[in-house]
This record gives C-alpha cells, structure tokens and sequence, in this order.
C-alpha cells in the first residue's frame, strides 16, 4: 500500500498508460479521480477498479480547458477530501516532418501535451498547499530528450514538458511539492500504432532498442507509482527514463 491515504488525479486516464497508472494507484490504496475525453472508456476504467475493491471517480476532462481542470480538482477534494497526487498524462502524437507541418496540427499538439500540463499544474497548485504538499509527474518521453525523425510538434511539446517540470519543481520545493518527469520509450499502447503504423516500423525500431522488446504499460506505471509517493520524497525536477536502454547509447 504505497499510496495509503493519497488522493491523486490522472488526466487521460481512461486507457493506455493513464488507465494502467490509475488502476496500479488504486491497488496501492489511492482514491483516484480520472479524467479524459473518452467518457466511456473512462467510465468503464471506474468501474473495473470498484470491481477490485478500490476507490475511483472518473470526470470528463479536456486538459486544454481551465473550467475542466478545476471541475477535476474540485471533485477530488469534494470526493476524497483532498489532492496529494497529480499525474499530468494525457497526450497525443503527430507525425509531419517540419515542411509539412500544418500551423493546426502544431497548435493541437502544443495545446494538448504542453498548455494541458500548465493548466493541470496551475489548478492543482492550491489543492496541494491546501493538503500541505504534494506531488506532479509529467509525462514527457524519450522524444522530450532528443530528436526523433518526423515529430517535429511532438519533440517540441515533449521538450517543453520536461523543461516546465524543473521550473515547476524549484517554484514551490519549499513548499513540500515536487514534480518530476517521466521519459518513456515506445510502450505498447493505442498510440504506439499511430507511431509505428506498420510491422515493419515497429520492428526496426524494437531491434534498436538495447533490451530488444517494446515497453508495456506497467513498465512506466511502476515508475510513476515512485515518484507519486513518498518513497521519492528527496526527487524533485529530476527525469526518470524507462526505455529499455534506447537513449543510453
Ligand atoms: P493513449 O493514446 O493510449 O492514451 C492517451 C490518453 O490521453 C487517451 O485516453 C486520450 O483520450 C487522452 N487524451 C488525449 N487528448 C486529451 C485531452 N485533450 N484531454 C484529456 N485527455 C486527452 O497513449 P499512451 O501511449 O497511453 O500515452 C500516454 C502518455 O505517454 C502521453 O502523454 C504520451 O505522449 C506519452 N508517451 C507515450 C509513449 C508510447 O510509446 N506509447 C512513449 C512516450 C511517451
């Protein structure tokens, strides 16, 4: 039970690496609120949780929206009380080398996986002083350390995330809330197939990977679950990489 009495909100919680972080918490005995635009799948998300005996809320939530964010702030001190934990997940890919990058496509990407980590950060702030501390894990990647071809939006919303995560974490050290970044390699989620549309591609990429296999959603969750409790109590603005030894060469 490394999460006793934490309360923690996941944004894009309701499948992939949101959806495994938000039932591994549950198991470690968070009460957690997820939220997503995936009403269903998040709802579904809920319910299986309460099935395993643990605490689940799940709320509509469109991380570039400031009414959204405080609407899932507020359920989760109305719910359960208080927020200790926010992870700031949600997220999406694009592929366009930089010549063909379309102003929509960048803005989208820019909004969702850079202003939608500013939001959540900005409305969990008070939650968190209010609770006397806390901790944020911003989901960044391996493409927020270095270059990948032909994710031009994504590299640079990636960079950012990591960059916001040390800004976030020397603002308010003082004042017992941390915040760390996460860099996954390519994992085995719904959005690895927009990344690697075909076999091929995957498995080019899976060979160049030191440990020879693809990450799976538990991979990064253990790693999440970490940084979210107190066991990391001493890490703040630090990265965490989980890559199976891709960045390392
Ligand atoms: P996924 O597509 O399976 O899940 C992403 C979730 O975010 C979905 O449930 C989606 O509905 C939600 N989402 C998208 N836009 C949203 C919005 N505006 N508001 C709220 N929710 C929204 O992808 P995943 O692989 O589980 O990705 C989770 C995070 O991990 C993302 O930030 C992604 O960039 C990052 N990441 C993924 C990989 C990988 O290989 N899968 C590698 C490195 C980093």
């Amino acid at each position: 039970m490394r999460l006793e009495g934490k309360v923690a909100l996941i944004s894009g919680g309701a499948r992939g690496m949101g959806a495994a972080e938000a039932k591994l918490f549950a198991s470690e005995g968070a009460k957690v609120v997820l939220g997503d635009m995936l009403d269903e799948e998040g709802q579904q998300v809920e319910a299986e949780i309460a099935e395993e005996g643990g605490e689940a809320v799940y709320v509509h939530l469109d991380v570039t929206s400031e009414s959204d964010w405080q609407n899932a702030v507020s359920a989760a001190v109305e719910r359960f009380g208080k927020l200790d934990v926010l992870v700031n997940n949600a997220g999406i890919f694009n592929r366009a080398f930089i010549h063909e990058q379309t102003e929509e496509d960048w803005d989208r990407v820019m909004d969702i996986n850079g202003k939608g980590v500013f939001l959540g950060t900005k409305a969990a702030i008070p939650a968190m002083r209010e609770a006397g501390g806390g901790s944020i894990v911003n989901i960044s990647s391996v493409a927020g350390l270095i270059g990948s071809m032909a994710s031009t939006s994504y590299n640079a919303s990636k960079g950012a995330v990591r960059l916001l995560t040390k800004s976030t974490a020397i603002q308010y050290a003082k004042e017992g809330i941390r915040c760390n970044s996460v860099h996954p390699g390519p994992i085995q989620t719904p959005m690895l197939d927009l990344v690697y549309p075909n076999e091929e591609a995957r498995a080019q990429r899976q060979n160049a990977i030191p440990m020879g296999r693809l990450g799976n959603m538990d991979d990064v969750a253990k790693g999440v679950l970490f940084l979210a409790s107190d066991e990391a109590s001493y890490m703040t603005g630090s990265e965490l990489v989980i890559d199976g030894g891709y960045t390392a060469m």
